[in-house]
């Protein structure tokens, strides 16, 4: 499918939120749409690219997995996956998943010359897509522990409010033993009440790209399923292992986006 410039993308639209280059009038009207009702969004994909960085770095070091499946790659940019993963274990392997038509062809190019790092088509949202997919297969061995990323992606699932809670026990039901997930979303702090988050959800969701749903604490821990949480469990990704203490107060933004990391036994 090629890429239609009167629309929004979602990976777009992110970039254009992280100050990336990979964006289009269209997307940063959306972005700037969202601003005006709520001006600490921009710090929220900060937020959300941080805490993948940091929990990526933790699976690396830590729990010895040498494979990771990053469903909803996102256009490049500083850090990625690959470059995280790899700076601990070289020969670790990367497969990325997402349908942007822009992501794949950024993403391919720069991954060109990296024989540990893939890009597939799929739809993040349908499991069985991804995890029999022959590309994922082949790089991915399902006997092995199996990283798997589900960062600042759920919150795009426009389908039923209880469906991204099946989506992800299908996932799991398929990983092996010892598998870990990361997983971040929007977060609705207050339950309906945060007019920060309200707003926001309102502007995405009525903007040329369509999606962005803010949900409670509960909803996002139940994305986790039966899974045992590493601490310190689903929390505000500001306070999910940050570098050093918190000398600041929480602004808005980090507020509304919380996730976590969990194993499955
Ligand atoms: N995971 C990255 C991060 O946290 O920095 C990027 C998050 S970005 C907000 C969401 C990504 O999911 C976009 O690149 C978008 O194209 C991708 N995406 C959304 N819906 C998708 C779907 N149904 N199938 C595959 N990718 C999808």
């Amino acid at each position: 499918m090629g890429v239609d410039p009167t629309r929004a993308s979602i990976a777009r639209v992110y970039d254009a939120f992280l100050g990336g280059k990979d964006n289009y009038e269209i997307d940063r009207q959306v972005r700037d749409g969202v601003l005006t009702e709520a001006p600490y969004a921009a710090h929220m994909a900060v937020e959300n690219r941080d805490f993948l960085i940091r929990s990526v770095r933790f699976l690396a070091q830590q729990t010895g997995i040498t494979q990771y499946l990053d469903c909803g790659s996102g256009l490049p940019t500083a850090e990625n996956t690959h470059q995280v993963v790899q700076r601990v274990n070289p020969d670790a392997e990367v497969v990325y998943i997402d349908n942007d038509p822009v992501v794949l062809a950024h993403g391919r190019a720069l991954l060109e010359e990296n024989d540990h790092t893939t890009l597939v088509d799929a739809d993040i949202f349908a499991p069985e897509d991804v995890l029999d997919n022959d590309v994922v297969r082949a790089h991915i061995d399902f006997t092995e522990p199996i990283a798997l990323l589900h960062i600042g992606t759920l919150h795009h699932y426009e389908g039923p409010a209880d469906k991204p809670a099946e989506i992800m026990r299908r996932y799991y039901e398929r990983l092996p033993s010892g598998s870990f997930v990361a997983l971040s979303h929007f977060l609705d702090p207050e339950n309906e009440h945060t007019p920060m988050a309200r707003r926001a959800e309102e502007k995405f969701r009525h903007s040329p790209m369509g999606s962005g749903s803010f949900r409670t604490m509960e909803e996002i821990r139940s994305l986790f399923g039966d899974l045992e949480l590493v601490e310190p469990g689903v929390i505000r990704l500001a306070d999910w292992w940050q570098d050093g203490p918190r000398l600041t107060p929480l602004n808005e933004a980090q507020h509304c986006i919380a996730g976590g990391v969990a194993r499955k036994p």
